[in-house]
């Protein structure tokens, strides 16, 4: 967690004036300040715009991802069909899930910050690359046992 520089600035409670520390009376309406405990206290936050920079990294880096993972499908395809197929097997349903997950928070919620998209993306495509090699697996076992089977029934 980054520490915020915080600003605590003391508000006039009658016009909302911001005040210096210890003014005996508002500068703009001229309350009277003695009775300090209604003067509030606000914190200001002045370098919000770094949420938004974060937010540009990281709608970025989404977006390099997408691409980079729609460029590698075409080369697949351009190289060899059976492989951009499987490929495609491959990288379509984190697309989608990233895309339908996007669309059913924006209509619940009214945003999604570009971090959630980020993660659903990359947590599916994760997830995706797990089921892949779990078929490899279950597909090289498959032929494990068929090749045994052959040998010991044809012999
Ligand atoms: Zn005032």
């Amino acid at each position: 967690m980054t520490q915020m520089p915080r600003l605590n600035l003391k508000l006039c409670p009658e016009c909302g004036a911001g005040l210096a520390a210890g003014a005996p009376v508002c500068w703009l309406c001229r309350r009277d300040l003695a009775d300090s405990s209604e003067v509030v206290m606000a914190e200001l936050v002045p370098d919000s715009k770094r949420v938004d920079a974060l937010e540009i990294v990281l709608a970025i880096s989404t977006l390099v991802i997408v691409v980079l993972m729609v460029l590698v499908g075409i080369g697949c395809f351009v190289s060899a069909p059976g492989l951009g197929v499987a490929y495609a097997l491959f990288a379509a349903p984190p697309l989608i899930i990233t895309l339908l997950r996007t669309q059913r928070q924006q209509a619940a919620t009214g945003k999604v910050s570009w971090a959630d998209r980020l993660l659903t993306l990359v947590l599916s495509t994760a997830l995706s690359a797990g089921v892949a090699m779990l078929l490899a697996v279950a597909a090289f076992i498959a032929f494990f046992v068929w090749c045994w089977y052959m040998i010991l029934s044809g012999g």
